[in-house]
């Protein structure tokens, strides 16, 4: 193992952030029991504000982002690790306010790595990455309250992201019926091959009518954006049905009456993949590489996924902050 290794580094000058991918030494990691030999990590919208200067998510520079990171232990203080065990890291503070998976090496605290399913490379374990975890969380959660494809068909927002996507191919990999609301006219081939049966715009869910239901349409729901739109999603959910709620693109705030919980016994979910504690974390990921990398992986992973290199990462960066890229970035380190 050498002292050095390269990193993606974003500085800080007068206000002004630069990107580069420059030489650190492994002295320069923070303290933790695990350093990690970083094969992998993906690009989520958190990291695109982390390498822009947002504040709300780094709070000082220079900084490595990387949320996400997917490699091997190089070496461990905690006998739970040995050399070589195959591993991941997502959430909690990584890329955030600790140096991150943009970089040959990570150090994090043994509390915050899960042990690779066996049978998930660390390439494919970024083509989910957080989004894809995310998404995995909300089928989970609408699984156990018994949301199943007999109850009919689930709506999925935000469906040609990160989160959207993934959760529209899981669930029509479970057999549910799928249908993908999107922003971007012309996706509706791209979301038909991820398994969505019917695409909705956008616009046509923000239907903001005084009524405090509507017809009763959709089992369940995977919510990635928030706002006016989930509000108004709880309106129509049918009898006994479930919204998982994980993002807020659309905003933060929703506006409901208490009708559709006490009339309807509808659920409204809240998920967070950050904070979950790390045994929870782990069965999830043992979910996805046990049952969930179904027979289509290789193809979602072929037309959803672009591999960049670190030197790559202002370009991937700047189309997120577009919001004009289609799936997952994933870096590619080793
Ligand atoms: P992406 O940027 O990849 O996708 C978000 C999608 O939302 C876009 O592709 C677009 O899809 C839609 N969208 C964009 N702008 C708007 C808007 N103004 N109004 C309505 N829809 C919009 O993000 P991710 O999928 O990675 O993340 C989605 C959300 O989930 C984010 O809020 C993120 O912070 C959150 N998140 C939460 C996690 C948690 O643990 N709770 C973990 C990971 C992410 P389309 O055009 O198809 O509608």
């Amino acid at each position: 193992m050498t002292d050095t290794f390269k990193a993606f580094l974003v500085t800080e000058q007068d206000g002004a952030y630069r990107q580069s991918v420059v030489e650190r030494n492994i002295e320069d990691l923070p303290a933790g029991e695990v350093l990690i030999k970083v094969e992998y990590s993906s690009v989520n919208y958190k990291d695109a504000l982390s390498s822009s200067g947002n504040k709300g998510v780094t709070r000082s520079y220079p900084h490595t982002p990387g949320i996400d990171a997917a490699g091997v232990v190089a070496s461990s203080d905690d006998t739970h690790f040995q050399r070589g065990d195959k591993v991941l890291v997502m959430g909690y503070d990584l890329g955030m306010n600790v140096a991150g998976g943009f970089a040959e090496y990570v150090r994090v605290p043994s509390d915050w790595v899960i042990h690779r399913p066996e049978n998930l490379s660390a390439e494919d374990a970024m083509v989910f990455g957080t989004a894809g975890f995310t998404a995995s969380m909300c089928v989970d959660t609408l699984l156990q309250v018994g949301i199943d494809p007999e109850q009919g068909p689930v709506l999925v927002t935000g469906a040609s992201g990160g989160v959207g996507s993934i959760a529209v191919w899981l669930l029509s990999n479970l057999g549910f019926d799928v249908i993908a609301s999107t922003g971007k006219a012309g996706q509706e081939a791209m979301l038909k091959a991820l398994g969505a049966k019917e695409i909705v715009m956008r616009d046509s869910l923000l239907d903001n009518n005084k009524r405090p239901m509507n017809k009763p349409v959709w089992a369940a729901a995977i919510d990635t954006v928030g706002g006016p739109i989930l509000s108004n999603i709880l309106k129509s959910i049918r009898y006994g049905g479930s919204v998982a709620c994980c993002g807020m693109v659309a905003g933060g705030d929703i506006n409901t009456s208490v009708f559709p919980f006490i009339l309807r016994g509808v659920n409204l979910l809240g998920v967070d993949s950050v904070e979950l504690p790390l045994d929870v974390k782990q069965d999830i990921w043992n979910i996805i590489g046990s049952q969930w990398l179904f027979d289509n992986f290789a193809e979602f992973k072929q037309s959803m996924c672009t591999t960049i290199s670190l030197d790559q990462l202002p370009d991937a960066i700047s189309q997120i902050l577009k919001g004009a890229h289609i799936g997952r970035y994933l870096v590619k380190i080793a």
